[in-house]
């Protein structure tokens, strides 16, 4: 099973219309999961239809039974996030360590498990792609990848499929080491610019951390030729090869707004350049 997990330190460098390109050149050959639980976008280009759904519980969540509860406030006392006062819980603020129920003199609390999210499985015109939605709020994130990642690898050996593409979350957080623990590759997106190169840099050495193989796609290149020779310079750093240079085009947003693959568009250059690269994504993930 390869698992290729795209990322790109920072929201807003196209790498959700990349994983769009390759779930439409790629259709019926892989799972793809839009491991951004905070803010998945990749169902509304895609439009599975959902076959399977399930809660996420994030964790644990006191909670008071009023009728036992004298308000004696050792709870207050106790708890180190100042999420409960004499029995009332701020759902917000209690991270479920379960210390005022062990202090609790009547035993008047107990820990429910935490629904802090929802996932959902479905049948795209590309092949299964899962997504989730984590609540406002609600912590774990990367527990929630790492089910996402589970239910795909399910979904792939059930259907046969040997290939399972991540839309990672922005950032080099929780939920982006989340992606590529037991991950085969990375393909990072970057843009030609200060803040892209700066993130592109810190993606790279989470690859490396992790002894990942990467690789990297610069888009809307031609817009800052300078600052993409240097985003150039910098994965070459990393012996991470540039595998395309996608052009800024006028398509890419029109296929946005529009929630379509911009390689579903005929004559588009970013589009052709998309072709270009998931043809240099499939030799890079079989070279040894
Ligand atoms: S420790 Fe127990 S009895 Fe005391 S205020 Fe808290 S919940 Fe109520
Ligand atoms: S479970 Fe922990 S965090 Fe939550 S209210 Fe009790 S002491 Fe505070």
């Amino acid at each position: 099973m390869t698992e290729l997990v795209l990322l790109s330190g920072k929201g807003g460098t196209g790498k959700t219309t990349v994983t769009a390109a390759l779930a439409h050149l790629w259709a019926g050959r892989a799972v793809f999961v839009d491991a951004d639980v905070d803010a998945a976008n990749l169902h509304l280009v895609t439009r599975p239809e959902t076959t399977g759904f399930g809660p996420f519980l994030g964790g644990k969540l006191a909670r008071v039974d009023e009728d036992r509860c004298t308000g004696c406030g050792t709870c207050t006392d106790l708890c180190r996030f100042g999420a409960i006062d004499c029995g009332r819980v701020d759902r917000f603020g209690c991270e479920g360590c379960g210390l005022c129920a062990m202090a609790c003199p009547e035993r008047a609390v107990q820990l429910d498990d935490r629904h802090s999210g929802q996932w959902y499985a479905g049948r795209s015109p590309y092949g299964p792609v899962l997504h989730a939605r984590l609540h406002p709020g609600e912590g774990n994130s990367g527990k929630l990848v790492g089910l996402l990642r589970e239910e795909a690898r399910g979904l792939a050996k059930a259907q046969g499929l040997g290939r399972i593409v991540v839309d990672g979350p922005p950032g080099v957080g929780c939920p982006v080491m989340a992606c590529l623990a037991g991950a085969s590759a990375v393909l990072a997106v970057a843009e030609p610019s200060a803040s892209g190169l700066h993130d592109l840099e810190r993606v790279l050495q989470l690859g490396r951390h992790f002894e990942l193989p990467c690789a990297v796609a610069v888009n809307r290149a031609d817009v800052a030729p300078a600052l993409a020779r240097e985003v150039a310079a910098a994965a070459g750093r990393f012996g991470a090869p540039v595998l395309a240079e996608i052009p800024y085009d006028p398509a890419v947003p029109a296929c946005v707004a529009d929630a379509r693959p911009v390689t579903e568009r005929a004559g588009s250059p970013a589009a052709a350049a998309l072709r270009d690269l998931a043809g240099a994504v499939e030799t890079f993930l079989e070279a040894p």
